[in-house]
C-alpha cells in the first residue's frame, strides 16, 4: 500500500491537534491556576503550532527569514516544555542559562540566514540545540519520586525519548532529507515526530490531572487531621466546661452558707434583738444587709447558670391561664420598680374573659424571666423614665409579654452578645451591678419551654425585651 501524504498536509493535521491541545491546556490552567507549570506547558503546543503554520519545512520558504522564525519557535516550544517540567518538579529555573542559550541560538539563526544555509544544516543546528531542553525535561520528570505519578511520568518520558530516536534517525542519514533513497522514511519520521509532540502534550495533561488528584488527596488528609483535632478540642472544651460548672456549683454552695449567716446576724442587729443601735450603726448594718443580699443574688445567678448549663433545672410545664400569670407576677415586678411605681405602665391587651387564654409554661421560670427583664429595665434606664409591660395575643401559636424602657439602649455592635453568658454588652466597668448571666439563663429557660426570646433596642433611646409563650395545644382542638 502506498500512502501519499505531503508535508503541507502533515502540517495542517498537526496544527489542528496542537490547537486542540493548547486549548485543553488553557482550560486546565484556568481550572487549576495553582499548578504553575501548566501555563509554561501551554507554550509547548503554542510554538509548535506557530512552526507548523509557518511550515518551516516546506520548500516554499526555503531561504526566507520566516523559516528561522519556525525554527526558533520549535526551540522555544521545547524550552517552555522544560521550564514547565522544572516547575512541576519544584526545581530551580536557571533563567540566566536559558536566556543565554536562547540568545546564542538567535545569533546562529541570523548567521545562517546571512549565509543562506540550506535545510540540511539548518536542521542539524536546530536538533543539536533542541536536544538540550528535551533531555533536561526527561531528567526533571524522571526525578518525580511520588508513586502517584508513575504511569503518567513513564508515558510522557517514553514519548520524549521517542522524539530523540527520531532525531537519531535524522543524524544517521546526516539530515540529507532530499536524498530520494530516504524519501518515504523522511516523511514517516516527520509524521512520527508530530505524533510524539501530540502524545507529549497529552502526557502533560495527564500529569496535571495526577497533580490535581494528589493535591485533593493531600487536602483530604489535612481535613481529616483537622477534624480529629477539632474533635479533641471539643472534648477538652466539654470537659473544661463541666469542670467550670462543677467549680461554680461548689463555690456557690460554699459561699452561700457564710453569707446567709452574715445577712442573718446583720438582720438581727437591725431589728434590735441585741439592743438598740444608734443612727450610724443602723446605717452600717443596713449597708451590710444590702451588700450581702446583692452578693447573694450574684451567687444565686451563678448557681442558676451552672444548673441551667448542666440541664439540672427542672422545668415543670403546665397549662396556665396567661392573664392570671400576668396579674400574679405584676406585684413582684412593681416591687422591683420600687417607690416610683407610677413610671410603670401596664398594658393587658388580652380581653378579660377571652375564650381561652391558656398557655403551656413553667410558672416559676416565666416569672424569673420577667423579673430579669424588669430589673434590667430599671437598672439600665434613668429614674422616672417610663417603663411598660405588655401582654398580648401574638398569633395562633404564642402570647407575647414584653418589657419596654426608655433607657440607655444597646449599641449595634453589642447586640449579638446580649444572650451570651458573662457578657455585659460593653458595660463591664460601669457602676451598674450585674454579671451578665440573667439573659442567657432566660434564653435557656424559655427555649426549654418551647418559647422564644428576643429584643429590639436603639442606643440612647431604649429597649424592648420580650418572650413568646406557647399557647396550650388543647386550645385548638375542635369543641364537641
Ligand atoms: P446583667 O444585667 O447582670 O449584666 P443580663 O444578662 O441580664 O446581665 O444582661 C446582659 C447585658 O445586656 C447587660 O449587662 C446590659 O449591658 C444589656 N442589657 C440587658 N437589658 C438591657 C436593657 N433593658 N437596656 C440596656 N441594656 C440592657
Amino acid at each position: 500500500m502506498n500512502i501519499l501524504i505531503d508535508i503541507a498536509t502533515l502540517n495542517d493535521v498537526a496544527s489542528t491537534f496542537y490547537l486542540i491541545l493548547l486549548l485543553l491546556l488553557l482550560v486546565f490552567w484556568r481550572q487549576n491556576p495553582d499548578i504553575e507549570s501548566i501555563i509554561w506547558w501551554c507554550g509547548f503546543p503554542l510554538f509548535r503550532l506557530v512552526n507548523s503554520v509557518i511550515g518551516s519545512d516546506s520548500v516554499t520558504y526555503e531561504f526566507e527569514f520566516i523559516v528561522y522564525i519556525g525554527n526558533y519557535s520549535i526551540l522555544l516550544s521545547d524550552t517552555l516544555l522544560m521550564i514547565g517540567c522544572l516547575k512541576f518538579t519544584n526545581k530551580n529555573i536557571p533563567w540566566k542559562i536559558i536566556g543565554t542559550y536562547l540568545g546564542i541560538f538567535l545569533v546562529v539563526c541570523i548567521y545562517q540566514h546571512s549565509l543562506n544555509i540550506g535545510l540540511q544544516n539548518r536542521t542539524k543546528a536546530l536538533v543539536i540545540f533542541d536536544l538540550i531542553p528535551i533531555i533536561a525535561s526527561i531528567i526533571a520528570l524522571s526525578r518525580l519520586t511520588n508513586v502517584e505519578y508513575v504511569v503518567e511520568k513513564i508515558y510522557t518520558i517514553s514519548w520524549l525519548v521517542f522524539g530523540i530516536f527520531i532525531f537519531i534517525f535524522w543524524i544517521l542519514i546526516d539530515f540529507d532529507f532530499g536524498n530520494p533513497a530516504y524519501g518515504s522514511y523522511v516523511i514517516t519520521s516527520l509524521a512520527l515526530a508530530y505524533v510524539s509532540h501530540i502524545m507529549i502534550a497529552l502526557g502533560l495533561i495527564i500529569l496535571t490531572i495526577a497533580e490535581r488528584r494528589n493535591k485533593l488527596l493531600a487536602d483530604i488528609e489535612v481535613n481529616k487531621a483537622l477534624e480529629n483535632n477539632l474533635e479533641e478540642i471539643l472534648e477538652e472544651a466539654k470537659a473544661a466546661n463541666e469542670e467550670k460548672n462543677q467549680f461554680l456549683a461548689n463555690m456557690s454552695h460554699e459561699l452561700r452558707t457564710p453569707l446567709n449567716t452574715i445577712i442573718g446576724y446583720a438582720e438581727s442587729l437591725r431589728l434590735g434583738f441585741y439592743g438598740e443601735l444608734n443612727k450610724k450603726q443602723k446605717e452600717y448594718v443596713e449597708n451590710i444587709t444590702s451588700g450581702g443580699e446583692l452578693l447573694l443574688k450574684l451567687i444565686m445567678d451563678l448557681l442558676n447558670l451552672s444548673d441551667v448549663e448542666e440541664g439540672k433545672v427542672d422545668i415543670v410545664v403546665e397549662e396556665v391561664n396567661i392573664t392570671r400569670l400576668f396579674e400574679k407576677t405584676l406585684p413582684l415586678l412593681k416591687e422591683i420598680v420600687g417607690k416610683e411605681s407610677n413610671r410603670l405602665k401596664i398594658i393587658n391587651s388580652i380581653r378579660d374573659g377571652q375564650e381561652s387564654t391558656s398557655a403551656t409554661i413553667d410558672l416559676i421560670r416565666t416569672k424569673q424571666i420577667l423579673i430579669n427583664f424588669m430589673s434590667n429595665a430599671v437598672k439600665y434606664s434613668e429614674r422616672e423614665t417610663p417603663i411598660s409591660i405588655e401582654l398580648k395575643d401574638l398569633d395562633d401559636q404564642y402570647y407575647r409579654i414584653s418589657v419596654e424602657d426608655k433607657g440607655r439602649g444597646i449599641s449595634e455592635n453589642q447586640k449579638m452578645n446580649i444572650f451570651k453568658p458573662f457578657n455585659r454588652a460593653g458595660i463591664d466597668n460601669s457602676q451598674v451591678e450585674g454579671i451578665g448571666v440573667g439573659l442567657s439563663i432566660a434564653k435557656s429557660l424559655i427555649e426549654e419551654m418551647q418559647g422564644r426570646i428576643n429584643f429590639e433596642s436603639t442606643e440612647g433611646e431604649g429597649s424592648i425585651f420580650w418572650i413568646d409563650i406557647p399557647k396550650s395545644k388543647q386550645r385548638r382542638l375542635p369543641i364537641g
